[in-house]
C-alpha cells in the first residue's frame, strides 16, 4: 500500500464494533480479564493501551518495521534505547546531533559507564570503532546544520562488524526517508515534530526491523514506563492522517524560502539539502524521495540575525520545529547551548544560525514576512 494511504488509515485493526472512523480514546489504566489466566490482549496501559497499539503499529508500517513503540517525548524514546546497552560499551555518533540527544549522552550516558566518539563522515566514523563499540547513531539530516550522512554506506559498515545502527529519522520522516529499509537496525523520532504536526504534543518513537530487538525494546519500554498516553497518541494518529500532505507542502514551500534567501546581501549562507549546491544533495536524492521543510542559514552578521528574530510576525521564534506554524529557533543560544562554545562554533553553530521550519502558512506571507525583518 502506497504511505499515503497508510497515514490516513494506519493499521486496520478494529478495536470496537461501533464502526468508528476515528480510533477512539482508551482512557482506561487497566483492563478486566474475561477469566483466570485470560486477558483480552491488555492488561495495564503502561504495558499496552490500545489507542497507542495502533498508534505504533501505524507508525511500523510507515516506517517499513516489525514494530515500534510510543513514547512521552522523543527523549524518552532515546532513554530507553540506551538501556540496551551496559557499562564500558562505546557508541558512535554523527558530529552535528539534536541538543538534547548530545545532553542526555554527554550528562547521563556517560555517568552511567557508556563513552561516546564523534564523526562526521562515514570515513570517520569508521577510524573511531573500538573493540568496546557496540552502535552507531546517526542523524541525517543533522539538526541544525543539514548535514547529509549516506546511510546504507554506514549501514554496511555496521553490519561487517556487527553493531548497530540507530537513525533519528525525526527531519525527513518516513514519507521522505526510510533508514530501516536502507539497512538500519532502529529508527528514532521526535513525534512531536513532523508525525504530530501541529505543535500540540510532545511524542517519541522507536521502531526497528528485527523481532528480537523488537522485543528486547518493549521490555524496556514497558519496565521504565515512559509510554505515550491514550489521549496523546489519538492526537499523533490524527497528525499522521496529513502527513503526506504537510511534508510536500513545506517542501514546496521551502524550496522557494532557501531560494529567496540566497539571493539576499544579508545572508551569508543557506544550507537547505534541496539545493544542488548543498554538499549532500547527491546523497539526499539518492537516500530520501524529498528534501522536507527545514532550512538553516547564517546571517552576513549577529546584528541581522538578532533583528530577524526580533521581527518576525508571521514566523515565531520558538523552539521545535515540524509544526503547521513556521518558527525560528537561534541554535546557539537555544538547542545547543549546553554544548561547549568551542565545539558548537567549529561546527558553525554560531550566532550568525537561524533555523527555520517552515510550516504551512502561504510562502508568499512567509517571504514577505523575511524580507520586512531581514531589512534594515
Ligand atoms: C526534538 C528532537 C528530539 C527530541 O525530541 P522531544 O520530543 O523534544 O523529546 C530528538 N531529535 C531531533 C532531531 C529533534 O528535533
Amino acid at each position: 500500500m502506497d504511505i499515503q494511504t497508510i497515514c490516513v488509515h494506519g493499521c486496520d485493526k478494529r478495536y470496537d464494533n461501533t464502526g468508528a472512523i476515528a480510533v477512539p480514546i482508551f482512557a482506561s489504566a487497566t483492563f478486566a480479564h474475561p477469566g483466570v489466566g485470560e486477558s483480552t490482549g491488555f492488561d495495564y496501559s503502561r504495558a499496552q493501551n490500545p489507542t497507542r497499539e495502533h498508534l505504533e503499529h501505524t507508525v511500523a508500517a510507515l516506517e517499513g518495521g516489525v514494530g515500534a513503540m510510543a513514547f512521552s517525548s522523543g527523549m524518552a524514546a532515546t532513554t530507553a534505547m540506551m538501556e540496551l546497552f551496559s557499562p564500558g560499551d562505546h557508541i558512535i555518533a554523527t558530529d552535528d546531533l539534536y541538543g538534547g540527544t548530545y545532553r542526555l549522552f554527554d550528562n547521563i550516558s556517560q555517568k552511567n559507564g557508556l563513552s561516546f566518539s564523534y564523526a562526521d563522515t562515514v570515513e570517520g566514523i569508521e577510524a573511531s570503532i573500538t573493540p568496546a563499540t557496540k552502535a552507531i547513531f546517526l542523524e541525517t539530516p543533522t539538526n541544525p546544520m543539514m548535514c547529509v550522512i549516506d546511510i546504507a554506506a554506514v549501514a554496511q559498515m555496521a553490519g561487517e562488524r556487527r553493531l548497530l545502527l540507530i537513525v533519528d529519522n525525526t527531519f525527513l520522516t518516513p514519507y521522505f526517508q526510510r533508514p530501516l529499509e536502507l539497512g538500519a537496525d532502529i529508527v528514532l523520532h521526535s513525534g512531536t515534530k513532523y508525525l504530530g504536526g501541529h505543535n500540540d504534543t510532545v511524542a517519541g518513537f522507536l521502531a526497528v526491523k528485527d523481532e528480537e530487538l523488537s522485543e528486547r525494546l518493549r521490555f524496556i519500554a514497558k519496565t521504565t514506563g515512559a509510554g505515550l498516553s491514550p489521549f496523546d497518541s489519538f492526537l499523533i494518529i490524527r497528525g499522521i492522517k496529513t502527513l503526506a500532505v504537510r511534508m510536500e507542502r513545506a517542501q514546496e514551500s521551502a524550496q522557494a524560502i532557501a531560494h529567496w534567501l540566497q539571493g539576499r546581501d544579508e545572508i551569508s549562507t543557506v544550507h537547505y539539502i534541496g539545493m544542488p549546491e548543498h554538499p549532500g544533495y547527491a546523497v539526499s536524492c539518492r537516500q530520501a524521495s524529498g528534501f522536507g521543510g527545514m532550512i538553516s542559514f547564517s546571517a552576513q552578521d549577529e546584528e541581522t540575525a538578532v533583528r530577524i528574530l526580533e521581527r518576525v510576525k508571521v514566523i515565531q521564534y520558538a523552539e521545535s520545529l515540524g509544526g503547521v506554524e513556521s518558527l525560528m529557533t537561534f541554535p546557539a543560544i537555544q538547542t545547543h547551548a549546553d554544548m561547549p562554545v568551542e565545539q558548537r562554533v567549529a561546527r558553525g553553530i554560531d550566532m550568525r544560525l537561524l533555523r527555520l521550519s517552515v510550516g504551512l502558512e502561504s510562502a508568499d506571507d512567509l517571504i514577505a514576512d523575511l524580507r520586512q525583518a531581514v531589512q534594515c
